[in-house]
């Protein structure tokens, strides 16, 4: 028996929500694997992946099993109480990273906005009230709370709602001589994204990674890596990281970590993590156990050598004919990223011009995103099959000739 729910459609967005997006025309209402389907019953391929959060596509049987069961067991209990879901994931986490501990919390922003606050009262605890500067990259994308656009390098993100967090400055990316010259003494922390996501999917440099752990143990600050985007298994490692053999001091995770469950983690060590004594910190649905049982099914599908493995070979076929697609077409510069984590940065004449490029690809029947107005980006599910990434870049590559053609 199904519910009988009044018609909806794309207008009543306009009427009822607050206007801070602004979604495609056509509404989706279900999704199998990589592909999606509308009201109308038109056919999408999905290489969107709900920016980077389908990390094993729509309706995977694993996260569907892991979800009903836990909705038939126990839905929340509070952090009163604790519980199996949380603590069996905690510990998985744990086997599979640097950390030694967990913080669970509900977004990206939530994971940030702990590790910022737990940054700076380390030092706090340690050095004293002075050393609150947190060093952070221009470009950068940490979340929409008050302190992760303070943090983010975006000045479109965090102007105008009055004053920000103070004690921020903000470097350019992959500059190690930049880092050096603005770290000192009263830096509590360096927060970087191995890959910037939203700023246009730039991969960081190894030496860069290696001199910020090198600056910020010379002096006494933390290295925190977020890798909301670039985490879970994206860049064909469990986390970006582990491509770069530089171990951060706390780690901040979600989307992908619940496979489209809302869930987010921070993740640091035993030593730092004691500076969160009881009472410090918290959320209410920190580690429900909802979310946290469908994240365990998706890290346990995910950290395996076949799905990592599989996430290289697939970005080698998703460069290999992104980059075909540039040269006929002269519409992109660079193909560029890690694993299925791949931007186009759109040529010169192109600049700009990255949702064109998107609601032409929607039009083709294949959702792709942009990072910014100068770079398409891919971001499909970890598990998309060899058959959706040929027939999803067959459309892809329509929608880029429709496009030249004007
Ligand atoms: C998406 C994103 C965030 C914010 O995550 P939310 O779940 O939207 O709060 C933070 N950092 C990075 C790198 C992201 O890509």
């Amino acid at each position: 028996m199904s519910v009988q729910h009044d018609p909806v459609q794309r207008a009543d967005f306009d009427q009822y929500l607050v206007p801070n997006y602004s979604p495609a025309a056509f509404i989706p209402v279900r999704g199998q694997g990589s592909r999606v389907w509308d009201q109308s019953g038109r056919e999408l391929i999905d290489f969107a992946g709900g920016i980077a959060v389908n990390s094993l596509g729509h309706c995977h049987p694993a996260l569907v099993k892991a979800l009903t069961e836990q909705a038939n067991t126990l839905w929340h209990v509070s952090n009163v109480f604790t519980n199996e879901p949380t603590l069996r994931l905690a510990h998985k986490l744990v086997n599979a990273t640097f950390a030694e501990r967990v913080f669970f919390c509900n977004s990206g922003a939530e994971a940030n906005e702990a590790a910022f606050k737990l940054a700076r009262r380390v030092a706090h605890d340690r050095f004293g009230p002075e050393k609150c500067e947190i060093i952070a990259a221009l470009n950068s994308f940490h979340g929409r709370t008050l302190f992760t656009v303070s943090v983010g390098g975006q000045p479109k993100y965090s102007d105008g709602f009055g004053p920000k967090i103070q004690g921020i400055t903000h470097i350019p990316y992959n500059d190690l001589d930049a880092l050096k010259a603005a770290i000192s003494d009263k830096t509590c922390a360096v927060v970087l994204e191995p890959i910037q996501g939203e700023g246009g999917v730039l991969p960081a440099d190894k030496a860069y990674l290696e001199g910020a752990r090198k600056l910020c143990d010379e002096h006494n600050a933390l290295l925190v890596f977020d890798e909301v985007q670039s985490g879970m298994g994206r860049t064909g490692e469990l986390f970006a990281y582990m491509n770069y053999g530089v171990t951060p001091d706390i780690l901040s995770s979600a989307k992908s970590l619940g496979g489209g469950f809302p869930i987010g983690a921070m993740l640091t060590t035993t030593e730092l993590a004691k500076h969160l004594a009881v009472g410090t910190h918290g959320t209410t649905y920190g580690g429900n156990p909802l979310a946290c049982a469908v994240a365990e099914a998706v890290l346990d599908v995910v950290n395996t050598p076949e799905v990592l493995s599989g996430v290289k070979a697939k970005h080698a076929q998703f460069k290999q004919r992104l980059q075909a697609i540039g040269e006929q077409y002269g519409v992109f510069s660079e193909v560029r990223g890690l694993g299925l984590l791949l931007g186009c940065a759109l040529s010169d004449a192109w600049k700009g011009k990255a949702k064109v490029v998107l609601d032409a690809a929607a039009a083709e029947g294949v959702m792709v995103l942009q990072a910014g107005p100068d770079t398409v980006r891919f971001a499909p599910s970890l598990v998309v099959e060899d058959a959706d990434i040929r027939e999803g870049l067959d459309r892809f590559e329509r929608a880029v000739a429709k496009v030249v053609q004007g």
